[in-house]
């Protein structure tokens, strides 16, 4: 079918709108109608070149929502019509997968930054020359996007799920570290460094788990002013040693949590020594390749937990419906944090994305 979608031509471009051919769902995918997309900074690397097995011309999009058209051979839990957010991909057959653990899937690499399908094919082409997709196993950066049925999630019949994408990857992220990995108790702390889009999940996670004091940590002030409408009860300008000893004040000497967003090697040392005795930093900022961090061994000694996550540790068909709920219900608004653009606005959409200007930018097509 006829198709359109952002496409990254080169290493580097800028984003094209393109017409392209999509071939049908196969056994065990479902064709999506894209509703709207969101845009995550992980997007923006496949653009730029971070990922060393991505080829080009590539179509990037992992944060897709909208409606199942159409099921491949042998999908028996989804139907058409269903209102569905897709989330990241995993094989269901390696030891994390088993250990109910999908977000740590040893195949991640490939499913989601190779550009095809796991047996090498990409359903894109554009005049017959193929054009790389399956970017998280959806590219969804286009009006159709085909995924593993596994991956998809299906929402209550009353959401509105032209916001709703960004849970499939960078609100999941935040949210899953605090209630999946930290499962904090009511009146523990945490500082969260970096409020994001990411940090921001975490933080609207924190204050639903009852976390007090919940501490903001970000260089933008227009941030810090959103985090505490969204219930931080401290917002710091990142300052190094200053913000620290501010930290270790109100905390009485230390943060039980402290969750790291910004993939900054003297930040996520601000979070490693923000920590108090058997404190626990999570690490979600992602960093490319090579980049190394230090902190001092003693840490450790104090029983403390220095610890990555990735996807919030979350599995996708249980954690997103209960965001959803939460969302609707009033204690997740993560309204507050979207930004919204039209398709061909994409480029404008990434800048915006880049300098701080949006936080989550989702896009849509128009009707
Ligand atoms: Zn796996």
């Amino acid at each position: 079918m006829e198709i359109t979608a952002a496409v990254v031509p080169a290493r580097g471009e800028p984003f094209e709108i393109q017409t392209l051919d999509l071939a049908p769902p196969r056994t065990g995918e479902v064709l999506v109608k894209i509703a709207a997309s969101g845009m995550c900074h992980t997007d923006l690397h496949a653009r730029d070149g971070y990922f060393s097995n991505l080829p080009y011309p590539v179509v990037p999009g992992h944060e897709g929502a909208g409606i199942v058209a159409e099921l491949g051979a042998g999908v028996t839990d989804l139907a058409v019509g269903d209102k569905v957010v897709i989330s990241f991909p995993f094989c269901g057959k390696c030891e994390p997968c088993r250990a109910d653990h999908p977000a740590y899937c040893t195949e991640a690499r490939v499913l989601k930054s190779s550009g095809r399908r796991p047996d090498g094919i990409t359903p894109m082409s554009r005049v017959g020359a193929p054009v790389y997709s399956c970017f998280f196993q959806q590219s969804s950066f286009a009006t159709y996007a085909i995924a593993p049925a596994t991956n998809v999630v299906r929402l209550r019949r009353d959401a509105p799920v032209e916001i709703l994408g960004p849970l499939g990857c960078g609100l999941q992220t935040g949210a899953g570290a605090v209630f999946n990995v930290m499962q904090s108790r009511p009146g523990q702390s945490i500082a969260i460094f970096g409020v994001g889009g990411v940090g921001l999940a975490a933080l609207m996670a924190a204050k639903v788990a009852e976390c007090d004091p919940i501490i903001a940590v970000d260089l933008l002030p227009s941030r810090l002013t959103l985090a505490k409408e969204l219930g931080a009860t401290h917002a710091l300008e990142s300052k190094g040693a200053e913000t620290l000893a501010e930290i270790r004040q109100v905390t009485g000497g230390g943060v039980h949590f402290s969750l790291e967003t910004s993939a900054v090697p003297s930040v996520f040392r601000l979070a490693a020594d923000a920590l108090r005795s058997m404190g626990t930093c999570v690490l979600v900022g992602s960093a490319r390749a090579g980049t190394e961090a230090s902190f001092e061994m003693p840490v450790l000694q104090g029983g403390r937990v220095i610890r990555g996550v990735i996807q919030g540790d979350s599995r996708p068909r249980e954690f997103i419906p209960r965001l959803v709920d939460l969302f609707l219900t009033g204690q997740f608004p993560l309204d507050r944090l979207v930004t919204r653009y039209d398709f061909a606005d994409i480029n404008q959409a990434a800048a915006d994305a880049t300098n701080g200007a949006a936080i989550k930018p989702v896009l849509s097509w128009p009707e």
